[in-house]
């Protein structure tokens, strides 16, 4: 006999939505809702249904803690209060004030978005879902989300937080990270949705998950749907939604270069679709295991070359000694003097940086030194550093140059 393991938990899984369905389906709504009535949090978005600003933080809610989002929120509708005010804005102005928040593709597909939006729908959002899937950075998630609470259209909005309640409600091995849960989540959710207030059903479920059906310790004990909870009066709480390892984020190390000549500081803008496409950053290597520099950011390898090993021994803390880089350095910069400006960590979801900063230090000769590439390229001052949008993981090493470059113009040094 043949087992298929993976079929049986689907039809679990399909069972138990179901049989919670023919049971709760009424009540759910009327629980919920009358909950959201009067605990929903009252959130600075939540007073509109103007599409452009449900959709902007939508956007920004992606990945990113509420309370952090408020600030940006407002900065943006200032800025910008309209759709077509953002769509005429500039990427750079636009990355400058998404500064500090991450996911700059985020940043870039709000701006690509609004200008497809200004062209070809006169500036108003589809009442479409299938059209507001095709804009860029608007999955099934922030169309669903638009739809109900724009458009007043029965659409689920399922993310984590909703894959996690509902598989506590209905006892069902769901997980989060299978995507095809994702699918039956949202007919599930589909069942459950009032005609007359889906919006305000989407936003009481992404309530609901995020201040009492938190993943560790949910608060029961005050929840509204606990009579119908089927993990809850079960006693299984904690068995759903099913979870499994995370996979450990990939851990690089980079040395980062301020290379420095009289008051300005050398930058280059990041082109291309990756992680810091549209952000400025300093010149870095990367050091990989087997000693090669494979980066793609590694502009700088014709001058420099580098015989830095990582510890064999260690693959975190493993770091080239600073008097190491130091020594190398001086080799191609005689010239320079060279500034240790500390080590320091940034982690993406799925990536570990360990930065090493060095400053150096050489006379600027306006005649002799021109970018590399002078499209993307150039030697920032102080004022033109602060304003440029910078990769976050840099900012620590913007701030020690300020600090330096400010320190040395102090009267009575040289
Ligand atoms: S009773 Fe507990 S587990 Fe069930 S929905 Fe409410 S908070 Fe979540």
């Amino acid at each position: 006999m043949i087992d298929h393991p993976e079929t049986d938990l689907n039809s679990q899984i399909e069972q138990a939505l179901q049989l919670w369905l023919s049971d709760n389906k009424k009540q759910l709504s009327l629980l919920l809702l009358s909950w959201y009535d009067t605990a929903g949090r009252d959130l600075p978005w939540r007073c509109t249904k103007n599409p452009y600003l449900i959709w902007l933080s939508e956007i920004m809610l992606q990945q990113t803690q509420v309370t952090t989002v408020k600030t940006y929120y407002h900065r943006f509708i200032t800025a910008w209060p309209t759709l077509s005010a953002l769509a005429a804005a500039a990427e750079t102005d636009i990355l400058k004030a998404w500064e500090g928040l991450g996911y700059y593709s985020r940043a870039r597909n709000l701006l690509k978005t609004a200008r497809l939006v200004a062209e070809q729908y006169g500036g108003q959002f589809p009442e479409n879902y299938q059209a507001l899937l095709k804009l860029p950075g608007i999955g099934e998630y922030t169309a669903g989300a638009l739809m109900s609470i724009a458009f007043n259209q029965p659409y689920p909005a399922v993310d984590g937080n909703v894959v996690r309640v509902s598989a506590r409600l209905a006892a069902a091995h769901l997980s989060n990270q299978k995507p095809h849960n994702r699918k039956k989540v949202t007919a599930f959710i589909r069942e459950l949705m009032p005609v007359d207030r889906p919006g305000d059903f989407n936003e009481a479920l992404m309530d609901l998950g995020a201040t009492l059906c938190v993943p560790a310790a949910p608060h029961c004990e005050i929840c509204p749907l606990s009579g119908i909870c089927q993990a809850y009066l079960t006693n299984r709480v904690s068995l759903f939604p099913v979870s499994r390892q995370r996979r450990l984020p990939r851990e690089e190390k980079h040395i980062v270069l301020l290379t420095t000549k009289g008051d300005r500081v050398l930058v280059h803008q990041k082109t291309g679709q990756g992680l810091l496409a549209g952000l400025y950053c300093f010149d870095w290597l990367k050091i990989t295991k087997n000693e090669q520099k494979t980066d793609e950011h590694n502009r700088i390898d014709h001058q420099v070359s580098f015989q830095i090993k990582p510890a064999p021994d260690d693959p975190v803390q493993i770091e080239m000694s600073p008097e190491q880089v130091i020594g190398q350095l001086r080799l191609i910069f005689p010239d320079a003097g060279i500034i240790d400006l500390g080590r320091h960590r940034h982690v993406f979801t799925h990536i570990r940086w360990y930065l090493h900063g060095f400053l150096i230090d050489q006379p600027y000769n306006r005649d002799q030194d021109t970018p590399k590439d002078p499209a993307a390229d150039f030697w920032a001052d102080e004022q033109q550093l602060q304003a440029l949008p910078i990769a976050r993981a840099l900012e620590i090493y913007r701030q020690r140059w300020l600090d330096w470059s400010r320190h040395k113009k102090e009267p009575g040094r040289t």
